[in-house]
């Protein structure tokens, strides 16, 4: 089976515990005003790729460094359910906390897609609603909700989660910057400003 996604990072730190590797789905029908990735709304051709081909990548990867988690965001991952079903089982092999995020509401996926939900241990719902944005670890908006699929796994959550506020963590792919994380609203304005303040953007 074929899965769009247009980006794999390691090691994120910034959206759960641990050294995790972020998986990014394509496709996203929600289109939330303020969405920090909408080149991920659609799914390009040159980001379709067998689930066997990435879990071969994400292995190799787990041979070299250990992986204590996996966050799957995007787009929506419940865009392609299928997939991050196949995607899920594999993972399960190599680490057992798995993050997912979704601009569904749980009551919305729960009935349909219980079997994929089984596999997931943390799930982030609901879309992002850009003025309740309060700059908090994980959540976009304060109206998305942390569910503890797994409740095992809950206090090493509440651990992560206590006291910090959001961390941005940025990667450079050669011609460009990723920045991963809870971003507060406005930040890509501010980051292309202190770009051109250090002559690394010219000024329109
Ligand atoms: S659900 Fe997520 S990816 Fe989709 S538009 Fe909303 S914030 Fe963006």
């Amino acid at each position: 089976m074929r899965v769009y996604v247009a980006r794999i990072l390691f090691p994120i730190k910034v959206l759960g515990p641990g050294d995790r590797l972020g998986i990014w789905f394509a496709g996203c029908n929600h289109k939330c005003k303020g969405c920090s990735n909408p080149e991920l709304w659609v799914q390009k051709k040159e980001w379709k790729m067998e689930i066997s081909d990435l879990l071969r990548i994400i292995k190799i990867i787990s041979g070299t460094r250990r992986i204590d988690g996996f966050t799957i965001t995007g787009g929506d991952p419940f865009e392609q359910p299928e997939a991050l079903n196949e995607l899920l089982c594999g993972l399960k092999e190599i680490a057992d906390d798995i993050l997912v995020y979704t601009g569904y509401r749980y009551s919305q996926i729960k009935d349909r897609y219980s079997e994929v939900l089984k596999k997931i241990s943390v799930l982030i719902d609901g879309p992002y609603i850009e003025e309740r944005n309060r700059g908090k670890r994980l959540k976009g908006s304060d109206n998305q909700r942390i569910i503890y699929l797994d409740s095992d796994i809950r206090k090493k959550y509440l651990a992560y989660l206590k006291g910090k506020h959001a961390d941005i963590q940025n990667f450079s792919t050669g011609d460009s910057v990723i920045s991963v994380g809870i971003h507060l609203p406005g930040y890509s304005d501010d980051l292309d400003r202190k770009a051109k303040e250090k002559g690394l953007l010219k000024n329109e």
